[in-house]
């Protein structure tokens, strides 16, 4: 089982971080048959940010100086796209300077494109500057106005089941009297 042999080659440690907390497989993308060329054991908390679920955190990651130089070419591609996302910190873009990858796992590590990407990630916030989810109950703070509408959406309006305008970090979508608009995340709090 792969698991399993993952476990076996990292003495079930996270393979970027060393923790031995919430292991799990991760593929590195992109993949079709998850094997041990292509799969890495990973803690949760590297997952949420290599999957951008959650803020990327700097401090996190410095121990990829000593992980990146594993053997195993799914982890030095993992490594190579985290430093690149962090390239702005120096010790990052120090290490990435000597993290050498064969052409042809350079250009996996290349294929998603997360090397080009921000280290930090935008998610949709309330106007307090908490986070929302999809699903979430917000109340309005504000009555807006709906152009072209005769729907009340008055200050203190409750809006259950929200969903997020992927994208776009302002907007959310949800429904006032059956109908669906959509809503500034300034003009709300979480419910
Ligand atoms: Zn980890």
């Amino acid at each position: 089982m792969l698991l399993d042999d993952l476990k076996n080659r990292s003495e079930s440690q996270c393979e970027l971080c060393r923790s031995s907390e919430n292991l799990d497989i991760y593929e590195v993308p992109p993949t079709s048959n998850p094997s041990l060329d292509n799969s890495i054991l990973i803690c949760s908390v590297c997952k949420a940010q290599i999957e951008k679920t959650e803020q990327i955190d700097p401090e996190h990651w410095k121990v990829l100086a000593e992980t990146m130089w594993s053997e195993h070419l799914p982890v030095q591609v993992v490594a190579w796209r985290m430093l690149s996302r962090l390239r702005n910190e120096a010790w990052a873009a120090n290490n990435l300077d000597i993290l050498y990858l064969d052409d042809e796992t350079l250009e996996w590590a290349k294929k998603t494109g997360d090397h080009e990407a921000e280290a930090t990630v935008e998610f949709h916030q309330d106007s307090n500057g908490t986070r929302l989810f999809e699903g979430d109950t917000v109340v309005l703070i504000k009555t807006l106005d709906v152009k072209g509408s005769s729907i009340s959406a008055k200050l203190g309006t409750v809006v259950k089941n929200i969903r997020l305008v992927p994208d776009n970090t302002e907007q959310i979508e949800g429904k006032i009297e059956g109908q669906t608009i959509v809503i500034l995340t300034k003009y709300l709090r979480k419910g």
